[in-house]
């Protein structure tokens, strides 16, 4: 018995999921390439480069990082689980870039990883068009907008256009414990300010219909 032909969008999907996991360009990254692969997605997350623990778990953000994240998400009404089911989770680099020389910390990628991993995003934004992309930390951030302070963008959307597909760019901080921008009132306000703007943005409110934010709408 032949099988029946899979629906092209998802067969290119999955042609794009294969191709992104088997991707080992970059020499000095330790792969296999994490993501958060979801067909269909609307909304797509941008954070910055798997950690170790993402690295071996590969899934993203499995850390305290994480944790923090999806409590974060959660004030808007949408759980880890459910936010793992439904938005496309991808990295400026997709593989962990390795510690820095004194151990203290994960490199920062090369602007050549940064390139090489450049066209990973623009097929998914081929293939998936999302709406409305979160920018999760500094370099994610700079990905989309122009370089500036944190203060100067969270809180706001962005309309962006990228490979000719338009969206709307929602900047939020980076979740890392070691970030002390996240832990002054000023960082909390803008950060309360960005959930807002997420959580009424027509592509998340079609994403989650069952969410609704404490004190949302
Ligand atoms: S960082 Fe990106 S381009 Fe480099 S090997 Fe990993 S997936 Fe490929």
């Amino acid at each position: 018995m032949v099988a029946a032909p899979m629906p092209k969008e998802t067969s290119s999907f999955d042609a794009h999921v294969k191709r992104l996991r088997a991707c080992r360009l970059c020499t000095g990254v330790h792969g296999p390439p994490v993501l958060g692969a979801v067909a269909g997605a609307r909304v797509f997350l941008m954070g910055q480069a798997p950690g170790p623990r993402e690295q071996r778990e590969g899934r993203p953000f499995v850390w305290t990082a994480g944790t923090t994240l999806f409590r974060w998400f959660a004030t808007i009404g949408v759980d880890e689980a459910l936010f793992r089911e439904r938005v496309y989770m991808g990295a400026v680099i997709r593989c962990f870039p390795g510690k820095m020389a004194n151990g203290k910390g994960d490199r920062r990628p090369a602007p050549a990883e940064m390139a090489a991993c450049r066209p990973h995003f623009a097929a998914e934004l081929a293939l998936l068009k999302p709406e409305l992309v979160l920018a999760v930390g500094r370099m994610a951030i700079d990905e989309f907008l122009p370089a500036g302070k944190l203060d100067g963008v969270v809180g706001q959307a962005f309309p962006v256009t990228r490979d000719g597909h338009r969206f709307s760019c929602v900047p939020l901080p980076h979740p890392s414990g070691l970030n002390r921008w996240i832990q002054s009132d000023a960082g909390k306000a803008l950060l309360r300010q960005g959930l807002g703007l997420i959580a009424r943005h027509p592509a998340w409110r079609a994403t989650f219909p069952e969410a609704r934010a404490p004190g949302g709408p």
